[in-house]
């Protein structure tokens, strides 16, 4: 638990949020400001700031997000038409909060995966 990190209080519970999954390791929750119809952030309990923080010790919460991110697709309906999970990881990927998350994308057509 990191003091003034938002998703650390989410997942305790001290700031509410639409939950869509929760187990021992992780929480999913709706975006605040969703981009497609479902998008969903998956959050590890775990205070981790980025990708660049996972050493190997972390290695079964990465595996954790991703099969909670296909709990949540499957949960939401998007996991037959299809979605993308993404990880903005520091700046230039547009990070904007420092506690790692998937973001869970669906229910419509998301057009080509890369902005070149
Ligand atoms: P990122 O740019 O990958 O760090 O994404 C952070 C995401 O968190 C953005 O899509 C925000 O809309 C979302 N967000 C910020 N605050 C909240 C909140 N309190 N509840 C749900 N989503 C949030
Ligand atoms: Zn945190």
């Amino acid at each position: 638990m990191v003091p003034d990190c938002i998703f650390c209080k989410i997942a305790s519970g001290q700031i509410r949020a639409e939950y869509v999954y929760e187990d021992d390791w992780v929480v999913a929750f709706k975006d605040l400001h969703p981009i497609a119809p479902v998008h969903v952030l998956i959050v590890p309990k775990t205070h981790l700031d980025s990708l660049n923080e996972a050493a190997p010790a972390n290695e079964a919460i990465l595996g954790r997000l991703l099969a909670a991110g296909r709990q949540v697709a499957e949960k939401t309906g998007v996991a037959a038409g299809g979605y993308r999970i993404i990880i903005n990881n520091n700046r230039d990927a547009g990070q904007e909060i420092f506690h790692l998350h998937l973001h869970l994308l669906g229910g419509r057509g998301l057009g080509p995966m890369l902005a070149r």
